[in-house]
């Protein structure tokens, strides 16, 4: 049987629609390799009766053209934060600064362009997908905004959308938590989006009244990558404070197939 077809959110034309990724399919299938299959779950049904999900994925919003479009991002992202890019000598850390909760890792040199697309596309996606997990996402005129930065590859201002890179590579429970939503508690940055998988997280801000550390370690173009790496407790309190629409992720063998 032949998907639906219908207007493609990215290029407008009328086509049939892909399976769509809203998080780069790769990421998961990491976190499958990893874990084994995964069932993910929003909080609020947890104890209904769950499906096993192929990743996150809307089959109502792109051409499989434009879908495709995307991977040059994608697989740079997986590519740098499975640590290919560090191991090929691409990219090498240069800095690792302890800040006492948390700690920062400086990446250079980075592919400035690729990563804020990347950042920019799955924000993007979040925003315009009609998936359960995602309703909670609602970026009103920005989603245009970013649309258009999209089509004509212009990365814009970086405070536009800052996004940071957060690693909660120290926390060892953390993996059972994935985090999808805007989150409006976090003090000066508001709102934002989190999106967490395995140990990673993209944090948005779509608004500039933000505290300065922000700005600090957000994506630019200086060529540079800053990871902020959170330790410990302060992760978990960290993720509690910003998310109220939080995702748990189990093993299939769980809850069986
Ligand atoms: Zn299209």
């Amino acid at each position: 049987m032949g998907r639906q077809s219908g207007i493609c959110c990215y290029c407008g034309e009328v086509r049939s629609f892909a399976k769509a990724h809203i998080i780069s399919k790769t990421l998961f299938k990491d976190l499958f390799k990893r874990y084994g299959k995964v069932h993910l779950l929003n909080v609020k049904d947890i104890d209904g009766n769950n499906k096993v999900q192929d990743a996150f994925f809307d089959t109502h919003i792109l051409c499989a053209k434009c879908d495709m479009s995307f991977s040059l991002f994608e697989d740079y992202f997986v590519q740098l934060i499975r640590g290919e890019l560090l191991a090929t000598g691409i990219t090498s850390r240069i800095k690792r600064s302890d800040l006492g909760e948390y700690m920062v890792d400086k990446y250079r040199p980075v592919n400035y362009l690729h990563l804020r697309f990347f950042y920019l596309l799955t924000l993007w996606r979040c925003g315009i997908s009609q998936q359960s997990s995602f309703t909670s996402v609602s970026l009103g005129n920005d989603e245009q905004k970013i649309h258009k930065l999209l089509q004509l590859k212009e990365p814009g201002d970086y405070k536009d959308y800052a996004t940071v890179l957060v690693s909660f590579a120290e926390v060892d429970d953390i993996r059972a938590l994935t985090a999808i939503g805007p989150a409006n508690a976090m003090v000066g940055v508001i709102p934002i989006i989190v999106i967490l998988f395995d140990q990673w997280a993209l944090i948005y801000c779509l608004k500039k009244q933000v505290k300065e550390w922000f700005f600090q370690y957000a994506l630019n173009d200086s060529g540079d990558l800053s990871v902020v790496i959170f330790k410990e407790s302060f992760g978990v309190n960290f993720l509690n404070q910003l998310t109220h629409n939080q995702v748990h992720l189990r093993k299939a063998d769980v809850f069986g197939e």
